[in-house]
C-alpha cells in the first residue's frame, strides 16, 4: 500500500502552532486527525512568542527561502481580513548596539544583496516609517524592512481551530506525556499518559523544545540548543506603535488590546529553573525590560508588565529546522524548529502534503532528522 493510501488516519502529539496548522493542513486535505497535546492548546512557546514574521539578517539559504514562503502565507491570510487585531504587517525595525553601527551597514548591505527590503534610517527620519518610536532612542543607523509583520499565536491556534473543529478533527486536551507506538518498526499510533491508545497510519511529533526528548525513545537523536526565555505582555496604554522592534536591550511588538509583547535574552542569569520544571524571575528584572521597552517610546510612558511566561524556546541543535519522516522509524514524522511562528502555516501545509503522499518537498530537503544521527 502507498503511504497516500494509507495515512488516512493522522495522530498529531503537540497542540502549538505547528501541531494545529499541520492538523488544519490534514484535516483539509481530507485526512481523519487526532491532535493529542499534554495540557492545553498553546501552552508551551506559542503562547509566550514574540512572533515577529520575518526573514531579517543572515542565515542559510533554503531556511531563508522557507521563512520568505512563511511571511507569503501570512500575508495571504492577512489580505483575506486586514481588520484582524492579531495579524498586522507594519514592518520591523531593527539596531545594534551603540558603537556597532558598521553592525547595522553590514547588515542592510547583506539584505539588499539578496533582496529582502531593508531600508537604512535616521532618527531624523525613522518616525515617518515606525510611529510611537522615540527618536533618541535611535542611533545613527537602524534598518526598518517594511515586508515584515507579527502575529498573536494564541489567536491564530483560536482561528485555526475553528476550522479543525469544522472538518471534524478530534483534540485530546490533557492527554499527559504521549508517546509513539511502533510495531514492526513502523509507526502505529500514539498512547495517551492515561494508556489509552489511538491507533493511526502516520504520527506527527510537533512537540517543540520536548521534540527530541519524544523521539529519542525510538532511537532518534534530535539535537537541541532550546534556551530558557520569557515573554512580557504589559497592561494596556495607548502607545500607538506598529511596528516590531529590536534593539539591543528591548524586542517590542504590538499585541492585541493595545498591550505590548516583550522579551530579550540578557535577564537569561536571572531565571530560576525549580525542581517541578516551573521557572521564576524577580520582578524587578521585569520591570526593568518594562522600563527598557519605555525607553523606546515616543515620551517614555509608564509601562507596566501585566503578566509573563517563562520556558524554553525551541531550537534544534544546530539552529537549523528539523521537518520530515523518521527514516528509521517509518510513519513518524517530526516537525521542530526554531522560528515557528515564521514558519508555522507554511510548514503545516508542507508537513501534510508530505504525510500524505509520501512525496518529499524539495524546500525541506535540507532539514531532515537525520542529519544528527
Ligand atoms: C520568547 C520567544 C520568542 C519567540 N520569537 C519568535 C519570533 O519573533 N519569530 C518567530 O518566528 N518565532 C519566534 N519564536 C518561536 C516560536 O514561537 C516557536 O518556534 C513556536 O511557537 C513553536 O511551536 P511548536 O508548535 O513547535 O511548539 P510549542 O508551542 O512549544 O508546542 C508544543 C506542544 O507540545 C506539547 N507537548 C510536548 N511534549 C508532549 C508530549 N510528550 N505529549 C503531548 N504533548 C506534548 C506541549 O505541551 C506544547 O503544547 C519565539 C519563541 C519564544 C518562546
Amino acid at each position: 500500500m502507498s503511504v497516500e493510501e494509507s495515512a488516512k488516519h493522522v495522530a498529531v502529539i503537540g497542540g502549538g502552532i505547528l501541531g494545529v496548522s499541520t492538523a488544519v493542513h490534514l484535516l483539509r486535505k481530507g485526512a481523519t486527525v487526532t491532535l493529542l497535546t499534554e495540557t492545553h492548546l498553546a501552552s508551551e512557546a506559542t503562547g509566550r512568542s514574540l512572533s515577529w514574521l520575518n526573514s531579517a539578517g543572515e542565515r542559510s539559504r533554503p531556511y531563508h527561502d522557507l521563512r520568505m514562503a512563511g511571511v507569503d502565507r501570512y500575508r495571504t491570510l492577512y489580505a483575506s481580513d486586514p481588520t484582524r487585531e492579531w495579524l498586522q504587517f507594519s514592518g520591523g525595525l531593527q539596531w545594534a548596539e551603540p558603537g556597532h553601527e558598521t553592525d547595522t551597514l553590514s547588515r542592510h548591505s547583506y539584505e539588499t544583496a539578496h533582496a529582502y527590503d531593508s531600508h537604512l534610517h535616521t532618527p531624523e527620519t525613522v518616525t515617518a516609517v515606525a510611529p510611537a518610536v522615540d527618536r533618541k532612542a535611535v542611533p545613527s543607523q537602524a534598518i526598518f524592512n517594511p515586508g515584515e509583520g507579527w502575529v498573536s499565536l494564541p489567536d491564530l491556534v483560536d482561528f485555526l481551530m475553528e476550522e479543525f473543529d469544522a472538518l471534524g478533527g478530534e483534540l485530546v486536551l490533557n492527554a499527559g506525556k504521549v508517546t509513539v507506538v511502533v510495531e514492526d518498526g513502523d509507526a502505529t499510533g500514539v498512547t495517551a499518559a492515561d494508556g489509552r491508545n489511538y491507533a493511526a497510519d502516520a504520527v506527527l511529533v510537533a512537540c517543540g523544545a520536548a521534540t527530541p526528548d519524544v523521539v529519542a525513545p525510538l532511537g532518534v537523536t534530535i539535537g537541541n540548543a532550546s534556551p530558557i526565555s520569557m515573554l512580557v505582555i504589559t497592561k494596556p496604554f495607548d502607545h500607538g506603535l506598529k511596528a516590531v522592534m529590536n534593539t539591543p536591550r528591548a524586542a517590542v511588538r504590538p499585541n492585541p488590546g493595545n498591550t505590548l509583547a516583550l522579551d530579550h535574552d540578557w535577564y537569561e542569569a536571572d531565571i530560576t529553573e525549580h525542581d517541578d520544571g516551573t521557572f521564576s524571575i524577580p520582578d524587578d528584572i521585569v520591570q526593568e525590560l518594562a522600563n527598557e521597552a519605555a525607553k523606546l517610546l515616543d515620551g517614555t510612558p509608564d509601562v507596566k508588565p501585566a503578566s509573563w511566561k517563562i520556558g524554553r524556546k525551541p531550537i534544534p541543535g544546530d539552529g537549523e529546522p528539523v521537518f520530515g519522516q523518521l527514516k528509521k522509524v517509518p510513519g513518524c514524522f517530526v516537525a521542530f524548529t526554531h522560528s515557528g511562528a515564521t514558519l508555522g502555516l507554511v510548514a503545516g501545509e508542507l508537513m501534510a502534503g508530505e504525510i500524505l503522499t509520501g512525496n518529499p518537498h524539495p524546500m525541506l530537503e535540507t532539514f531532515r532528522p537525520e542529519r544528527f544521527s
